[in-house]
């Protein structure tokens, strides 16, 4: 099979970051990055994602000609039919068209996706779920989102809004979400709930390791931080990740016991560098799910890690979205 060649972009809350990647391999031939910083101008973020991509292009060598598409999965609502990125409040930007400008910059068809979705494609065609054909992803950062892949398809919903897993209710009258509800999973259960609670704890005068390796006025702190804490058997960061990781099982064992997959699997940098949280979380999702899907629950972590965005991004022509025509 000849080598075919697509363009990643990954454009998130803090980074932009593009690759060149093969797309019958999953390899990555070369990466660009940058900052992505709260812009207002539209404009400052195309020659932000322009200057990337062509980073990127540069690293890798390959003739321009032989890539065939560009792929962006944002963090935030997309519209796949107009290349527009709806609304993404980490990124400080509204109704921002991006695959048309992208395209008739560089007369290459262009895609656009978010950014759960495309790490999902990733997983499937180049990760843990290249076996499967009924599987949901579950990414845990500062949100909790999914994806949902069926009968080997992507399945997106009504309005392309499936998996929103983190605003799952837990509590009717719980933590204040900032979809507007109270008592979602993600306050619960993700990376920032996980530091709050430990932030929290800290204030009220406990003691733990992790004391001087957190910024107490964002309540940021850093996985690899949490998970050399766990190691050393830190009680309060133990105690906070059970019962973060307890919430998290109750999550997907409601979705165990309503859509009943063959496969989770479970990606983002908490889970990828704490084992713990994805033990605890497996216990108690097969202790809560109703007997027979619990039976054969099959929960792994996802295997693509940091670069699972520009690789699904790069898939995102084969997905089956629209391609906005160049310009
Ligand atoms: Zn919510």
């Amino acid at each position: 099979m000849a080598d075919k060649f697509a363009v990643g972009v990954d454009f998130g809350g803090t980074k932009i970051s593009a690759g060149v990647v093969n797309v019958n391999t999953g390899q990555l031939v070369s990466v660009g990055k940058k900052k992505t910083r709260q812009v207002s101008e539209q404009e400052d973020v195309l020659k932000r994602i322009i200057a990337v991509i062509d980073e990127a292009l540069l690293a890798s060598e390959i003739d321009v000609r032989k890539v065939s598409s560009i792929g962006i999965g944002a963090a935030g609502q997309v519209n796949r039919q107009k290349g527009i990125l709806i609304d993404a409040a980490n990124i400080g930007v509204q109704d921002l068209a991006l695959t048309e400008p992208i395209a008739a910059h560089y007369q290459i068809p262009t895609y656009l996706g978010n950014d759960v979705e495309v790490a999902t494609l990733g997983e499937k065609n180049f990760g843990a779920g290249r076996d499967c054909s009924s599987f949901v992803c579950v990414f845990v950062g500062t949100g909790i989102g999914s994806g949902i892949v069926h009968n080997g398809e992507l399945y997106l919903g009504s309005s392309g809004t499936a998996g929103e897993i983190g605003h799952m209710t837990l509590f009717p009258d719980g933590r204040p979400c900032g979809c507007g509800a109270f008592g979602c999973l993600e306050t619960y259960a993700s990376r920032t709930a996980l530091a709050k609670c430990i932030v929290s704890d800290l204030q009220r005068g406990i003691d733990s390791i992790v004391r001087d390796k957190v910024d107490m006025t964002k309540g940021i702190l850093r996985a690899k931080a949490i998970a050399s804490a766990v190691e050393a058997g830190d009680e309060l960061v133990i105690q906070n990740v059970v019962s973060c990781a307890r919430y998290f099982g109750m999550g997907i064992a409601s979705v165990m016991n309503f859509y009943n997959p063959q496969r989770f699997i479970i990606g983002g940098g908490l889970v990828d560098a704490v084992d713990l949280y994805l033990e605890v979380a497996t216990k108690e999702a097969n202790r809560r799910a109703l007997r027979t899907p619990a039976k054969k629950l099959d929960m792994v972590k996802a295997e693509l890690g940091d670069y699972a965005g520009i690789i699904g991004a790069a898939l995102l022509s084969r997905s089956g979205a629209p391609a906005l025509n160049m310009v």
